[in-house]
């Protein structure tokens, strides 16, 4: 089972998709995308739930 996320899933105005194997890889994804093209963003527990509600397996 592939794991998909996208920023717009979770409520930004961005067009940036991933897709992972793990969850813990697609979140390293997320984190990686936050830190350089979300200047500024802090991924904080929040976020991370808010992130893992809106994951979808495709
Ligand atoms: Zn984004």
């Amino acid at each position: 089972m592939t794991k998909s996320i996208s920023c717009a899933d979770a409520g930004a105005d961005c067009s940036w998709s991933a897709t992972a194997e793990t969850e813990e890889e697609l979140m390293s994804k997320v984190a990686n995308h936050a830190k350089e093209d979300h200047k500024g963003m802090e991924v904080t527990p929040e976020l991370v739930a808010k992130i893992k509600s809106v994951i979808k397996e495709i």
